[in-house]
């Protein structure tokens, strides 16, 4: 029978964070490669002001750059596969709504246009997406229900505790080394290929 998959977006389908490590380093002269980032908040990676922080991520979100992002090797070949064999994928993001057709262009030019796309406000980033639009909310998002899922960060966790048969597959990430992983329905793991092995 078909599974339901959650995959998140960023550092997971393509790798942002380097893209911010560049970032980061052209615009304030922070080298913080992306080996040293060690919290997901990249505030406290790259030790930011708030208006620091706050060039970054309009930098970072800005269309052009989005759309620039690389592949995390493997992702679209292992998600088109499981849609091929009747799995279906739910790509979740806590990015703002802004970044809608930035984020559509990338996932279609990787190949990955028939994947669902949503953006769900999972960080309340509230400084910089002020006025901000998510177009799941959390009411509605709470009734999907899903067997795996993939993500890389920690913050986002607490979005799978009203589904306890769920398989959360950790995307093995700097910043969640530290992190202890809140129960066995979850499992680190270091690229694709060992993402698609464990789900059957
Ligand atoms: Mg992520």
């Amino acid at each position: 029978m078909g599974k339901r998959i959650y995959v998140d977006f960023d550092d997971c389908l393509c790798e942002t964070a380097r893209s911010f490590s560049d970032i980061a380093k052209r615009l304030f002269g922070k080298d913080v490669p992306y080996e040293k980032i060690r919290f997901f908040n990249l505030q406290e990676s790259f030790e930011l002001s708030d208006d620091d922080y706050e060039k970054l991520m309009l930098e970072g979100h800005k269309p052009e750059v989005l759309v620039s992002y690389d592949e995390t090797p493997g992702a679209s070949r292992v998600l088109n596969e499981w849609i091929d064999s009747g799995h279906e994928v739910f790509v979740i993001t806590g990015r703002p709504y802004i970044a809608f057709e930035a984020s559509r262009r990338w996932l279609d030019e990787h190949g990955l246009s028939r994947v669902k796309l949503f953006f769900l406000n999972k960080y309340g980033r509230d400084f910089f997406y002020k006025n901000s639009e998510f177009n799941l909310e959390l009411e509605d998002y709470y009734k999907m229900k899903f067997d795996y899922a993939i993500e890389d960060s920690p913050m986002a966790f607490r979005f799978f505790g009203h589904l306890p048969e769920l398989r959360v597959m950790v995307y093995d990430r700097p910043w969640n080394h530290e992190c202890e992983l809140p129960g066995d329905n979850y499992f680190r793991c270091t690229d694709w290929d060992l993402i698609q092995k464990k789900v059957k």
